[in-house]
């Protein structure tokens, strides 16, 4: 069913053995020398193992200033080749190739990890990191260019296959190509030209310094997606240029950090968001094309191949999720790759938040994948996991797998628990194909389940288990405000569910994720929503690229929303509030939803206090908190018991 991908390829001197690409994706696992670590080489290793044709070691920065992350991975340093040596050999110890990223951030960075002024073509600050740049001089170009090579010579002497130059997502080379943000009126800015001076220097002297029989891959935005950026039209004279020069092939993606959320687009943007773009390369210069973006589908991926949109297929975050992805599709078991939801709660959320590095909402031993092994348990329990939710089909799962005997209970007769409210809201469906998942894989390690099945303390004492698992989650929260607990106010939870009727003319009490995403549920049913919130934003709690379209979208829909005000009294047709010492009143409503957030429900833990001894309440029966963390819970205690 799925042939052309698992046909081999040849660019240049180098032949893959199929057509999915693991592409760059900063980890940050590196050190803040810029060294590659044992994790980072754990982490790429598995995606070989599992049978990628070819491993694109993420953004390299090939000079100091060129980084935009602490611990990005670099090649600026002969003491950087040793790491990358022994990365190479890890990747080629199992039939795969290892391409380099050639990186510089120029203006897309801070100078707190750079610890001074970044450059750029122009001093123009990017939208993003705001900070002006200091706009290079002709030898601060001609250094860059140099470091260019040197990276790249490295690279070579390191063992790498290919090299892949970063042309995309507004960075420097990017950066010089662009009249967004270049405005120099010498020989590298204003024609057409001029604004390709630097990235030719660049390939021809990384050319140089590796040879004619070497792959050099260029990374492309097809689209720049912001006013006054590059477009489609254009960049296809550019990628014809840039195809003279010497290039072997183009990897197609989207963006710069102005138009962030389609680089790295969340499920709210189409799934292979740029196919028809890489076609579009690919037509214009003959070369071989890498197509990147929501690719998700083994079969869509299959059908870009074999109907020639594209030769190469990357597959980012699926691989993030499942290394072993190459090697399922080639025997059939689709059901059993793992797969990604287009969240972004992890790649994008983790290293944009306070951890700064890689992790994955459905995979949490990414990055951790020695600390997360899933060995035998050294005594075989008898374990009883209560709710079905992420966290307690995650545990179930990973206990059977390790030879335990689970039983996995849930009161409500489906699997999924909050989760699957969550996957209700519009564009959130993928979300549902983690629950099937982890049903499924649950079923195949041997658990047993027993849905619709609430479980008491009768329930434990007949069952007579070693150990319990409370993952029964968690109940909407109900604060401490007049009016709160009034039989007329509704649940966002029973609003998503069907369980609760709303009228035309709704008032949502809380702006969080729930809040606004029920707000875009009762929205796309044509009622009038009015959005009543604490902070001084809405959905702090989403994720940035995902927060991007939910505030687009409420936007377009006409939520009508009122921050900064403090609920003092629910009435029986709206509510009283305070902003900044001053009473206000919001009323005429015919349905009040309450979306206030969470609270444990764990009521089972002092119901069979006594009758076990081993007990572990995980995810938000613990503490109400996001499902990435919920899962990582469940995997961190099953990996142990
Ligand atoms: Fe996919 Fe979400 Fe994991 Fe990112 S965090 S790889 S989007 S499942």
């Amino acid at each position: 069913m799925v042939k052309s991908i698992f046909s081999p390829i040849t660019i240049n001197q180098m032949t893959l053995r199929n057509r999915l690409v693991v592409p760059p994706m900063v980890t940050n696992y590196g050190t803040e020398k810029g060294e590659v670590t044992d994790r980072l080489i754990t982490y790429l290793e598995a995606r070989a193992r599992g049978g990628f044709g070819l491993i694109t070691l993420e953004a390299t920065a090939v000079h100091p200033g060129g980084r935009g992350f602490q611990k990005q991975v670099g090649l600026w340093d002969d003491s950087q080749i040793p790491g990358l040596a022994d990365l190479a050999a890890a990747i080629h110890r199992h039939g795969a190739r290892l391409s380099v990223q050639l990186f510089h951030a120029g203006r897309q960075t801070y100078s707190a990890v750079l610890g001074t002024q970044s450059v750029s073509a122009s001093a123009v600050p990017c939208p993003v990191c705001k900070e002006v740049p200091r706009e290079l001089n002709l030898s601060g170009i001609k250094e860059i260019v140099r470091s260019f090579a040197k990276a790249a010579e490295r690279a070579r002497i390191a063992g790498a296959d290919a090299l892949e130059i970063h042309g995309a997502h507004g960075y420097l080379v990017n950066q010089f190509v662009s009249p967004y943000s270049n405005r120099r009126v010498d020989e590298y800015g204003g024609s057409l030209k001029n604004r390709m001076r630097f990235p030719l220097e660049v390939i021809a002297e990384v050319r140089k310094a590796v040879g004619a029989d070497f792959p050099v891959i260029y990374r492309i935005s097809a689209r720049e997606r912001v006013p006054g950026g590059l477009t489609l039209e254009e960049n296809l004279v550019i990628a014809r240029i840039l195809s003279e020069a010497g290039i072997d092939a183009f990897h197609v993606s989207t963006g710069v950090y102005g138009s962030m959320p389609y680089i790295i687009p969340p499920y709210s943007l189409p799934e292979g968001l740029n196919v028809e773009d890489a076609h579009a390369i690919r037509e214009a210069t003959g070369l071989p094309v890498i197509v990147a973006g929501r690719i998700t589908e083994v079969f869509m991926a299959e059908s870009i191949v074999s109907t020639g949109k594209a030769d190469m297929v990357a597959m980012g975050r699926a691989s993030i999720v499942d290394p072993d992805l190459p090697r399922k599709a080639a025997a059939g078991a689709f059901d059993d790759i793992r797969p990604c939801i287009s969240c972004n709660q992890g790649c994008i959320g983790g290293l944009l938040g306070p951890a700064m590095e890689m992790s994955c909402l459905v995979n949490p031993t990414v990055g951790k994948e020695k600390e997360f092994a899933v060995t035998p348990a050294p005594v075989k329990k008898k374990v009883m996991v209560v709710g079905a939710g992420p966290a307690g089909l995650e545990a179930a799962r990973i206990l059977a797998q390790r030879g335990h005997s689970v039983v996995l209970s849930d009161k409500s007769d489906r699997f999924g628990g909050q989760f699957r409210l969550a996957a209700l809201p519009p564009e959130k469906q993928p979300l549902a194909k983690l629950i099937r998942w982890q049903a499924d894989q649950a079923a195949k390690a041997g658990v047993t389940v027993k849905l619709g099945n609430e479980v008491t303390r009768q329930v434990v004492t007949d069952a007579r288990p070693d150990t319990v698992v409370v993952a029964t989650g968690g109940k909407p929260l109900i604060p401490r405000i007049p009016g709160a607990d009034a039989p007329w106010v509704a649940s966002a939870w029973d609003v998503l569910a069907g369980k609760a009727p709303t009228g035309q003319n709704v008032l949502i009490m809380g702006g969080g994720s729930v809040g606004c995403e029920t707000a875009d549920y009762l929205l796309h049913l044509e009622k009038r929503v009015t959005i009543v919130e604490m902070l001084g934003e809405l959905a702090r709690d989403v994720e940035s690229t995902t927060r991007y379209f939910l505030l687009q979208r409420l936007n377009n829909l006409g939520a009508n929303v009122v921050l900064n005000a403090t609920i003092v009294e629910i009435t029986r047709d709206g509510v009283i509030y305070e902003r900044q010492g001053q009473r206000q009143e919001l009323r005429g409503f015919d349905t009040l939803v309450a979306a206030f957030g969470t609270a444990p429900e764990n009521s089972l833990v002092k119901d069979i206090l006594g009758i076990v001894t081993e007990v572990y309440v995980i995810g938000d029966a613990e503490e109400p908190r996001r499902a990435i963390d919920a899962i990582r819970d469940a995997e961190k205690l099953a990996t142990r018991i």
